[in-house]
């Protein structure tokens, strides 16, 4: 039992690094296929039967929550296809101990999800949006979809979320025409727009190093732009993005795994949709919750695996290692999201 758990110790890795965000995915299916995530066909989903139910991811967090998880975010595959999403929200925004609870999506549900999102106590979301344009939208995704994206947006400002950001995945040959454009609409509707470099966590394996399109090049277009940029405040060390603010003080993000990266300040865990545990988006190990939750473990042999996945977390991804080995998982089948 919870009550019975030896909650003094939190989820402290071997190098010190104390875990208090978990990332849940809640579903790999999802209803666009963007190139940099999932394959283009026969996308390999797990069925149905495996994913977690929300009784039990809500007992997962409860556990993670005893052992000193504060922050959840939600994500996918997409997590606005999961039928009747705002009932788990509901369930993990009344888990105790857990301060913020936020969201990644894709946006081309949420017009219509919004409003219960909101209700069930959403916090905060990060709305996807690599482009302004619809044939690039349609290159990126293979489907068409994005005014739907812009109305879910537009329908989360009116809600009133208490943060709305927005991602941009950054790909060379695609998002250099993208960059002013994006950080227009996203000063002019008062969000912070975060790019994130291309990491190899595509279905198709087409990832190299030389689509990586480097913060540090987006900023000096930025710069050439609107003007000098300068470093925004760090109120969280464990972000992992720079934020700079634009001579009007409004924010942009640069998410930088691939170029500068900052697994030093990691505090993030993850589970997958089918219940198994991962310390790292480019971990080869994982550890097996859904079998305790489904095999009449008790919540300390939960907190068993968690612990166990925490004191294995390696010092970093290695992505620029020589012997650096891709996880067998595509982004979609992990829960992505680097961010905050
Ligand atoms: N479907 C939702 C969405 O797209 O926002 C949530 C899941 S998606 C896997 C989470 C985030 O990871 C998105 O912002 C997406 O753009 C990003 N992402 C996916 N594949 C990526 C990759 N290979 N490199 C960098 N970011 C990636
Ligand atoms: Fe779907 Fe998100 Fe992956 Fe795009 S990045 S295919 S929206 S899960």
């Amino acid at each position: 039992m919870l009550q019975k758990m030896n909650t003094s110790q939190i989820l402290v890795d071997s190098f010190g690094r104390v875990h208090t965000n978990l990332r849940i995915s809640v579903t790999d299916r999802c209803n666009i296929r963007c190139f940099y995530c999932m394959p283009h066909e026969d996308a390999p989903f797990k069925p149905r039967r495996e994913l977690l139910t929300f009784e039990e991811i809500e007992r997962f967090v409860r556990v993670a929550a005893a052992l000193g998880v504060r922050k959840l975010r939600i994500t996918g595959g997409e997590p606005l296809v999961r039928h009747e999403l705002p009932k788990l929200v509901a369930k993990l925004a009344a888990v105790p101990g857990i301060d913020d609870l936020a969201m990644t999506t894709n946006g081309m549900l949420l017009a219509q999800q919004a409003a219960a999102l909101k209700q069930a106590g959403l916090q905060r979301l990060n709305i996807s949006l690599d482009t302004m344009r619809e044939e690039t939208f349609e290159r990126i995704a293979r489907r068409r979809g994005l005014d739907q994206v812009l109305a879910g947006i537009a329908e989360a400002q009116v809600q009133g979320f208490r943060r709305i950001r927005l991602n941009a995945v950054a790909i060379r040959g695609i998002t250099e025409d993208e960059i002013v454009p994006l950080a227009e609409f996203a000063r002019q509707h008062n969000m912070e727009l975060r790019f994130i470099e291309f990491m190899p966590l595509d279905g198709e394996q087409r990832w190299q190093e030389d689509l990586v399109l480097p913060g540090e090049e987006i900023r000096a277009r930025l710069e050439a732009e609107f003007g000098p940029l300068t470093p925004a405040e760090r109120p969280d060390p464990s972000q992992p993005a720079v934020d700079y603010r634009f001579p009007d003080g409004s924010l942009i993000g640069f998410i930088n795994p691939v170029s500068q990266p900052f697994c030093s300040d990691c505090n993030r865990l993850r589970i997958t949709a089918e219940g198994q545990v991962r310390n790292c988006l480019f971990s080869t190990a994982e550890w097996d919750a859904r079998a305790i939750l489904r095999g009449g473990g008790s919540d300390d042999d939960l907190a068993a695996v968690i612990r166990a996945c925490v004191a294995a977390k390696k010092p970093g991804h290695g992505i620029d290692e020589p012997g650096f080995l891709r996880p067998q998982r595509a982004m979609f089948q992990i829960g992505g999201q680097t961010t905050m």
